[in-house]
């Protein structure tokens, strides 16, 4: 029997788990999710949250790319 890579249901989940950042409360890197807090004239603001306990592990912010010059 062969089944496709995609069919795998845990495919999104391994998807999820690709971050890895240290967790202030647990103490070791966990996989983290990715949320948009807050969108900057700068960039969009994003807070990477411990899958285990829901604490903060890091923001960043995402600049958009630089706009096109127009001749
Ligand atoms: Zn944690």
């Amino acid at each position: 029997m062969h089944r496709h890579p995609d069919d795998d249901p845990r495919r999104q989940f391994r998807d999820m788990e690709a971050t890895l950042l240290l967790c202030p409360r647990c103490r070791v890197a966990v996989p983290v999710r990715k949320r948009l807090l807050l969108v900057l004239p700068e960039g969009d603001k994003f807070e990477y949250v411990c899958a285990r306990c829901a604490s903060t592990c890091g923001t960043k912010i995402e600049r958009p790319p630089p706009p096109q010059f127009v001749r």
